[in-house]
């Protein structure tokens, strides 16, 4: 790898980032309330009293895309800091697929994962602390009902604090680019996923055999209508210890 300056990576990652961002919200609201949308709208009733099958406004996607493009800003420059150094040769990332087993990929990308989840779910619930709420997690409230735009919608405090997680891990565990990727991509596709809004979706969204351990739409619909409940990022494992999953989500999805 050429070495550049922080500047260049950071300048670099912010137009990936941001470009990310506007492709894949930006598709996945065209299929949600574009020409083609009338197909993805359930007739089963709403689960929630307030949601309605209406688009959202655009005044509330437009806060949302701009509190994206801050957190793009935010996340550009951990990327760049975590490739510098890596350059500086003082991180635990490699570049050689055999420098560990193979089948280390994956693991490595499942302890991400399982740690970024109770990472995350902590610090959530610590963002809803009413001395916090406002300036840190806020902005990602705003949208009552969520669409993909909300995806990347972090005030700045929450987009440092969620970035700092990436920053630390390539410090700690011993990861491959490809993993990184990986990891990456699963947690931009969750986003969106997590705030397609439960009205839009299908009829015959499989809720029901991936709802009972993994978060989804319409569990993430609810915390963004009931701020006690839901806190998960990929999984419902620590909302079930910690008494913060709804039973009124498992008896719709998950006993019917
Ligand atoms: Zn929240
Ligand atoms: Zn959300």
């Amino acid at each position: 790898m050429t070495d550049h300056s922080f500047a260049f990576y950071g300048f670099a990652f912010f137009g990936i980032i941001l470009a990310r961002y506007f492709i894949l919200a930006g598709g996945t609201h065209l299929l949600l309330y574009g020409t083609f949308s009338q197909a993805t709208v359930t007739d089963e009733e709403p689960l929630l009293e307030s949601s309605n099958k209406l688009a959202p406004p655009w005044k509330s996607i437009r806060r949302d895309i701009k509190l994206s493009v801050i957190s793009s800003v935010v996340f550009a420059l951990a990327a760049a800091a975590i490739v510098t150094a890596y350059e500086l040769g003082i991180t635990r990332l490699y570049s050689d697929v055999y420098e560990y087993p193979l089948w280390y990929l994956g693991v490595s990308y499942a302890i991400a994962i399982v740690l970024q989840d109770t990472y995350f779910y902590f610090l959530h619930r610590l963002f809803h602390h009413p001395l916090l709420f406002r300036w840190w997690h806020q902005g990602h409230h705003r949208s009552k009902q969520p669409t993909p735009w909300t995806s990347f919608a972090f005030d700045p405090p929450e987009a440092i604090v969620q970035s700092l997680f990436l920053v630390a891990i390539v410090f700690v565990i011993p990861l491959h680019f490809i993993t990184v990727i990986a990891i990456l991509i699963t947690m931009t596709v969750w986003a969106v996923v997590n705030h397609l809004g439960l009205e839009r979706l299908p009829v015959n969204f499989p809720h029901h055999w991936c709802s009972r351990w993994f978060t989804g739409p319409a569990h993430h619909a609810i915390h963004h209508h009931q701020y006690t409940l839901h806190y998960g990022l990929y999984f419902t494992f620590w909302d079930r210890q910690l008494g913060t999953q709804s039973p009124q989500y498992d008896r719709e999805f998950i006993d019917r």
